[in-house]
C-alpha cells in the first residue's frame, strides 16, 4: 500500500509520520514540498501533479488552517483550505481510487446539552473555523470517494502551539493563572490520533463497510481548568520549576475571557462507533497527557542544560 501524508509538519502530520511508515511505502509533504513535489493545498494543480507522480493508494490529510480565532477574519483564506481543498483532495482520489483520510472537529457542533455527540447528530458549526470544518467534510462526501473522516478534539503534542504546552510556559512565569470552567472535553494526543488512524487504515483495506466518519478522541472528559490544574500538579511532582500555587489557578467562565471566535461548551465526542468498529478500548486523557508531558519536560530540561 502506498500512502501520501500532506500536512506532515503539524501536531497530527508529525505523529504519522512514525505511525503510517510501518504500512508501505510513505511520502510524507509539508506545505512547502518536497523535492519536485507540491504539498500547497492552495496550490490544486500542484497537488494534482503530486497526485499523479506518487499514484497513492491511501492519501492522509493532515493539513488544514487551525487558527480558530484567526478565522473570524480570514474567512476566505480558512474556507480554501479547510473546505476547497478536501474537495479537491476527494476528487481527485475518487478519480485515482485512493482512499482519503482526513481529520474534522467537535467544533461541527454547537455544544448545547450535556450528552456525548454521536456520529450523526446534527451539525451545527459556531464559528467559522468550524463551519469550514464541516463544509470541508461536506465536499468529501459529496465527491464519492472511498474515505474515512475522523473528528477530534482538544489536540495536544510534544510540538506545535497546544493548550499544554501553553499552560507549562505559563505556570513558571505566572503568580496566578485563571482558566475557562466551563468547556467540556478530552484532551487528545496526535499520538493516539495518528495510531488510531494507522490501525483504521489497516482494517478498512478491503472492508469498504468500515469506511465513513467517526469521532476519535481519548475517553473520559475534563473542562480547561481542570485540566490545566491536572497538567500544573504533574509538572510541579516531576520537578518542573512551577511558580503559580495550585489555589492560585483560578477557574473562570468563558464569557471572562473574551475571543473572536465562540467556542462550543459542550465537546464531549462518543467514542462507541471507532470502539466497536476496530475494536480498540480507548484510552483515558489523562493516560497520553502524562506521557506527552514528561517527553516535553524531558526535552526542555535536556535544552535548557545544553
Ligand atoms: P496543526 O496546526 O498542528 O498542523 C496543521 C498543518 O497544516 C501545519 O503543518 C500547517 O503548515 C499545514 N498547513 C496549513 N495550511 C496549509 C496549506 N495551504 N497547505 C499545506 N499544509 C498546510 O494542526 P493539528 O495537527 O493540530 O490538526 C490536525 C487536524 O486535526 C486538522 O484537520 C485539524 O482541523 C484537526 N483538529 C485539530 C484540533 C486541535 O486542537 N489542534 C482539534 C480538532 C480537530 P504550516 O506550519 O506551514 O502552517
Amino acid at each position: 500500500m502506498k500512502l501520501l501524508l500532506l500536512g506532515c509538519e503539524g501536531q497530527v502530520g508529525w505523529e504519522l509520520q512514525r505511525s503510517l511508515a510501518a504500512l508501505g511505502p510513505l511520502v510524507c509533504l509539508p506545505r512547502a514540498g518536497r523535492d519536485d513535489l507540491c504539498g500547497d493545498l492552495c496550490d490544486g494543480d500542484g497537488i494534482a501533479r503530486t497526485m499523479r507522480q506518487v499514484n497513492p493508494d491511501v492519501v492522509v490529510n493532515a493539513a488544514a488552517y487551525t487558527a480558530v480565532d484567526k478565522a473570524e477574519s480570514q474567512v476566505e483564506l480558512a474556507a480554501r483550505i479547510n473546505t476547497e481543498a478536501p474537495g479537491m483532495l476527494a476528487s481527485l482520489c475518487a478519480q485515482n481510487g485512493s482512499v482519503l483520510v482526513h481529520y474534522s472537529t467537535d467544533y461541527v457542533f454547537d455544544g448545547s446539552g450535556s450528552a456525548a455527540w454521536r456520529e450523526d447528530d446534527t451539525t451545527s458549526p459556531i464559528n467559522t473555523y468550524g463551519q469550514t470544518k464541516w463544509d470541508g467534510e461536506q465536499a468529501i462526501r459529496a465527491e464519492g470517494c472511498d474515505h474515512l473522516v475522523f473528528r477530534t478534539q482538544w489536540v495536544y503534542a510534544t510540538r506545535g502551539n497546544n493548550f499544554m504546552r501553553t499552560m507549562l510556559r505559563l505556570c513558571a512565569e505566572r503568580d496566578e493563572l485563571q482558566v475557562i470552567d466551563d468547556q467540556h472535553g478530552a484532551p487528545t494526543g496526535a499520538a493516539l490520533i495518528a495510531d488510531v488512524t494507522a490501525h483504521a487504515i489497516v482494517a478498512a483495506r478491503g472492508e469498504r463497510d468500515l469506511l465513513g466518519t467517526y469521532h476519535l478522541a481519548a475517553a473520559g472528559q475534563t473542562t480547561w481548568f481542570d485540566y490545566a490544574h491536572w497538567v500544573i500538579a504533574a509538572a510541579r511532582s516531576a520537578g518542573w520549576p512551577v511558580r503559580v500555587a495550585q489555589d492560585h489557578i483560578l477557574p473562570v467562565p468563558s464569557t471572562a475571557y473574551k475571543t473572536a471566535a465562540i467556542r462550543p461548551a459542550n465537546s464531549r465526542l462518543s467514542l462507541d462507533r471507532v470502539q466497536s468498529t476496530f475494536g480498540l478500548t480507548l484510552p483515558d486523557w489523562s493516560v497520553g497527557c502524562l506521557h506527552t508531558l514528561h517527553e516535553i519536560l524531558a526535552q526542555e530540561l535536556h535544552e535548557a542544560r545544553s
